[in-house]
């Protein structure tokens, strides 16, 4: 149990350290925040591009723009946090969360990642 709450603990200290980082610095305008290495590459977006951008303005509670950021990236972020949420609970235990990481929902996100990455770099889309 104590494991558990340690983990749970770190857990929390580094979202919230994230939350901070992208709370405080503006991705969009500053030099040392990582860049796609993808799109420096190809010129094309990745299925993450934008979710930084999406992430200072989703805390700033500009939605429209986290929105025109990176839409899947919001759409992901209740699935992620079911997720790390999952992980964290005893292995096993009889839950509906449990679905949220069965191969078969995991295979699921997976391919709309995929057709979200096509859908994003057609010309149409842009
Ligand atoms: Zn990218």
């Amino acid at each position: 149990m104590t494991r558990k709450i340690l983990t749970a603990t770190a857990v929390l200290a580094v979202l919230t350290a994230l939350a901070a980082v992208y709370y405080f610095v503006d991705p969009a305008h500053t030099v040392w925040m990582p860049k796609c290495p993808f799109r420096l590459l190809t010129g094309l977006d990745c299925p993450a591009c934008g979710t930084q951008r999406a992430l200072y303005a989703l805390l700033h509670g500009a939605w429209s723009e986290a929105l025109a950021c990176n839409p899947f990236a919001l759409i992901s972020l209740p699935y992620l946090a079911l997720v790390i949420l999952t992980t964290l609970r005893t292995p096993g235990e009889r839950s509906a969360l449990r679905y949220v990481q069965h191969p078969r929902t995991v295979r699921l996100y997976l391919l709309l990642i995929v057709g979200w990455w096509i859908l994003r770099n057609t010309p149409q889309w842009q």
